[in-house]
Parts: structure tokens; sequence; C-alpha cells
């Protein structure tokens, strides 16, 4: 009763502040609840009728007059449901585990049983009362089921032989062995290598290192701390490439002087430094093995993986989930439209529905946007994968991406019932069909190469990447069988065998594909506004190119391309960068590719 005033009052609280008015307790009205059940009924009437219903099936007419008196109907209202008194209230929730050890507890049933039977009677007395053998057309007992889901966080681990704490939450120490702090762990976006992120320091008892905030960056020039990394040791491991000999440093970290291979000099400072370490993050000789990385991370110590110098630290190194929150919604929400419309679905074709809410309306849109883009995504890549399938060994050329692609898609303008699903207008005659069929198979193929382009999606990558598809270069070995042209543009080529010299050439080839350096007509700027165009005329979204997209074309290779400083956005978007600092500089310019290291100006004019 107490509790009823006290709330009472603290409503009506809010409610002076929020209209600037006195408003007294006796001004807030509270709901009024009524049974569902027979209200003549309590839970001592119907426990010793529990252990029958719960082990019986639920499958058979369950109309509202059956439910009115039924003792697990009873039970559900009383039990989880409303809390009984002079005055009828809402339970506060609870799990629903609990609910059922709740169950377990009172009909001496076991637990399992109690589980399936909630379950289903909770499922078939939430369908309208026509679905259960009655007329009417709603619920009998209306409940909601929540499940929270949150991202998973950053991951801890302790320094300690393996296997090792893992923890999710941001504690310090490991709560069952206190000493052994935790420390936040990464992991190789490549092979998958763990990761500490820490900060040498010295304190009065000598070094020790103490957790990291990966956002706190390295700074180059350090005294005294050091902000780093701790990669355990790869010892015993055949596949970790790194042992601390100089060799084992990836190679544009050596130079050779005087006949003896080194550091570079730019690299010294950041040499890696084996420590053992204990528990408690200071140095002991019994300790586990680390490699000390100190500074920015430059190479994965264990598959040598080099990312891009100019990231950020965070999007180096994977966190324990590499997708966002809106990856994430998209996923669930899929995969739960995906279910309601399968085969084992028992909802109703006109029910097939769901619904989300946001706090705010740029989240939303982001939201929105992200999820057709990724079904569409996901649906363009199927339809690819699955015309290079259907092509079987000879593969899938370029002249049948369009057609083969819309194929695979279904989307055929033979094919009445699809119509609807691509065309703008489905009534047209045969030849505006044939014309949309012909618009559809250009954006499809410009689609095709589009999605051939490297890392334009960190989350989300290429079939390429994927290993899922593999892109053979016609006339990739004529040209590698001609000896003299290849070693006339490299001389270091000559000690290397054919193999090798067609895998240079295959990588070159790579990169200009990747870079969308190719000739190609569904590349072709003059003639893609075209294609866009008539897409518009033809086809319905997301099919068609939208007018707000902006159309990539090819981009023109350039070894020796103008500084950044002078390029717009625009032009940028044209060009393909492969002087020797670019990505196809470090992937060819090492004695190991090409037999020699060439200097700036060679490389650029060879
Ligand atoms: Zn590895
Ligand atoms: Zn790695």
């Amino acid at each position: 009763e107490s509790c009823e005033t006290a709330k009472a009052k603290a409503v009506a609280d809010v409610a002076s502040r929020l209209f600037g008015v006195s408003v007294g307790a006796d001004a807030v009205i509270d709901e009024s609840l009524q049974r569902a059940t027979d209200d003549s009924l309590s839970i001592q009437d119907i426990k010793s009728d529990l252990p029958a219903v719960l082990t019986s099936d639920f499958s058979g007419d369950l109309t509202d007059e059956i439910l009115r008196t039924h003792p697990l109907a009873v039970w559900t209202e009383l039990a989880i449901g409303l809390k009984d008194g002079q005055k009828l209230q809402r339970q506060d929730p609870i799990p629903f585990r609990e609910a059922v050890d709740k169950l377990a507890n009172e009909s001496h049933v076991a637990t399992e049983i109690c589980r399936t039977a909630l379950v289903q009677f909770l499922t078939r007395s939430s369908l309208p009362e026509t679905e259960r053998g009655g007329t009417g057309s709603g619920a009998f007992l209306a409940f909601k089921l929540h499940r929270f889901i949150s991202g998973a966080g950053e991951v801890f681990t302790t320094l300690t032989f393996r296997p090792r704490r893992v923890l999710f939450e941001g504690q310090l120490e490991d709560p069952e062995a206190p000493g052994n702090r935790l420390y936040p762990t990464r992991f190789c976006r490549r092979c998958g290598q763990e990761v500490h992120v820490v900060l040498k320091t010295q304190d009065g008892e000598g070094l020790r290192f103490l957790p990291r905030n990966i956002d706190d960056t390295p700074r180059e020039d350090v005294e005294g701390d050091i902000a780093g990394y701790l990669v355990p040791v790869g010892d015993n491991d055949p596949e970790y490439q790194f042992t601390g000999e100089i060799e084992s440093y990836p190679e544009d970290w050596k130079e050779t002087y005087k006949g003896i291979e080194r550091l570079r000099s730019n690299r010294k400072k950041r040499m890696l430094e084996r420590l053992s370490i204990g528990a408690d993050g200071r140095y002991a000789a019994n300790g586990a093995p680390f490699w000390f990385i100190p500074g920015k991370f430059g190479f994965c110590p264990c598959c040598h993986d080099q990312p891009v110098p100019s990231m950020r630290e965070r999007t180096k190194l994977a966190g324990l989930s590499g997708e966002g929150r809106s990856s994430a919604t998209t996923l669930l929400v899929s995969t739960a439209l995906e279910w309601m419309n399968g085969a084992d679905s028992l909802l109703p074709p006109e029910k097939r529905k769901l619904l989300g809410f946001t706090d705010n309306r740029q989240d939303a849109a982001l939201q929105a946007g992200h999820f057709n883009d990724f079904l569409f995504v996901g649906l363009l890549r199927g339809a690819i994968l699955r015309a290079v399938l259907e092509a079987g060994s000879d593969g899938l050329s370029e002249y049948e991406f369009g057609l083969r692609v819309s194929r695979a898609l279904g989307l055929s303008k033979d094919k009445k019932k699809t119509l609807v699903h691509w065309m703008l207008d489905p009534a047209v005659s045969a030849v505006g069909r044939e014309d949309a069929q012909l618009a559809l198979g250009r954006v499809l193929a410009h689609r095709v190469w589009i999605d051939l382009r490297r890392g334009w999606r960190l989350a989300n990558p290429s079939l390429a990447e994927l290993q899922l598809l593999r892109v053979r270069f016609v006339g990739l070995d004529d040209a590698a069988a001609d000896t003299d042209t290849i070693l006339a543009a490299i001389p270091g080529l000559a000690d290397k065998s054919d193999d090798e010299r067609r895998g240079v050439l295959e990588t070159i080839l790579t990169f200009l594909l990747q870079g969308l350096a190719v000739n190609s007509e569904s590349l072709d700027r003059t003639v893609l506004d075209g294609v866009a165009q008539r897409s518009r005329g033809f086809l319905r979204a997301p099919w068609a190119i939208d007018p707000k997209e902006q159309v990539r074309g090819n981009t023109t290779f350039l070894l020796q391309a103008p500084g950044k400083e002078y390029v717009g956005l625009r032009e940028e978007q044209t060009l393909l960068r492969g002087g020797v600092s670019s990505r196809l500089g470090r992937l060819i310019n090492r004695q190991s590719v090409i037999g020699m290291r060439l200097k700036r100006d060679e490389f650029e004019s060879a």
C-alpha cells in the first residue's frame, strides 16, 4: 500500500516539474487490471493438476473458454503475470529460465519438461482464438518476450602460460587469480595472432607492463614510458615467421651493408625485444616469453602481414568482433526474416513482419541504408558465385557477365512472375522487355567489375579476396613465355624460374584489376552515362543505377603520379598509383620477387 502511494507521489513530482503546476499524488491514475483466467481459482486450487497438464501436449483445442480454467494458464497468470493482492498489479519481469525453475519447483516436474511445456503453451495461447479452435481474433494471455543482445566488446587476457584466462569486462586482474593482470587483446587481421596492447614503464621496483587503450597512439620518439605491443613468441610453431634473427624481419626493414644484412637505420628504434614476463606484468625469469613491439604495429611477427602504416592502430588490429552495431543489427534482422519466411515458419504470410525502433533519425537512416546495401551486395555476390559455378571449368568470360548473372538471379524477361521485381513497367511490350533485359545485363556487368575492387569493404571482403573465385588472365601464359620482353624490363628476373616470372606478372595484373585499371566497356565512363540513364528508364530499384550514385569507371595506372596535393578527390578516383611506395611497389620491389630492389627512379621508369 505504502509502495503504491510512494509511486504515485514520484509520478506527481515529475509531472509538477514538467508542467510547472503542482500536481498531487491523488491526481495520478493507475491502471486497473483484470484476470484473464477464472478469478475464483488460486494457485493452490490448480497445483495438484499441474503434473498431468505439463506432460500432456498442447496441440488440441485451447479456446478462451478452456483456458479460463486451464491449470497452466492460471499458474502462468498468477505466478509470473500478476501480483495477487487487494488490487491486482503486474509482476516485475523475470528471465524465462527463472519462470521455468519456479514452475518445476511448484509442480515437482523435471525442469526440461516444464521448459518445453511452457514454451508450447505460451506460443499456442498467444495465437488468435481462431487458430486454437475458437472464433475470437485475440490472444488469450498477452506477454512480451525480450532478448538483450550486446556487442562482444573488448577481450582481455592474462600474460600467463597457455591456457590463459580470457575475460570480456575491463577488470584489472583475473578475479580467480588475484595479481594476474589483464591486458586488452587484439588480433592480426590476416592470421589471427593475438597481440596485447601495453605500455612499458618503470617504477620503484623496475620494469613493468601496464594495459593501455589502443586509441592512445604510440609516439614515434619516446623517452621513459613506451607504448607498444606484446606478442607471444612462436617457439615450435612452424608457421610463425619471426625468430628475432635479422633475416626474419620483413624485407623492407632490412638492407645489406658491406655484404651483411642489417636493420635499416630508420627501423632500429623499432627493433623487437624478447622478454620473459610474469603474470603481474613484471620481468620474471620463469615468466612466459613475449616479443615487445615498441611504437606502432608495423608487422605481424607470425605471418609478416604489414598493415598500411597510415592506418589507425585500432583498424590495423581486429577486436573480438570485426563488425559494428549496424552490421550486427542487419545480420540479426535478416536472419530473423529468413527464418520467418523459411519452410519451418509457423507464421501466416501476412504476419511475417519485423519492426525496428531506434532513438534518432540519423541512426534510422544509417541502419536502413546499411541494411539495403548489405543485402544487395549479398544477393549480387551470391549470383556472381552461382554464375561462376554454373559456368564450370571454362569459367565466366567478360562477355557473359551480364547475361549469366541475371540468369543466376532468376531475373529473366521470359519469367513473367519475376518482372515486377526488376522491371519499371512489367506490362510493357515484348520489345520493351528485351530492352529491359539488355539494360539489366549491362548494369550487372558493371557491378561485377566494380565488385572486384580491392578492400572497398573492410568487414565484407570480395569473393576474390575470400578465394571463392579466382581471376584468370587471358594471355598471361603467352606473356610469361615472352622472356626477352620481360628481361628487358626487369633484368633481375633472369635468375628466376618460369613460374616465378609468371607470378610477378600475375601480381601486377591483379593489382591493375583490383585498382580497376582495366580497359572494359563496362567501366568506360563515356559509355556508363548511357548505361545508367537507360537503366533508369527500364529498371526499378535496386537494379537501376541511382542518379545519386557516383558511378565508378576505370582508372589510369601511373608509375609516377602527381602528389596528392595536386589532385582533387574526384580525379584521385580515376588514378591508380603504382610508384615505389605504393602497394604494388611493396608487393614486387623485393629481392625475393624480382631479384633486386630498385631505387625510386629505377622503379618508376621501368
Ligand atoms: Zn599466424
Ligand atoms: Zn598475422
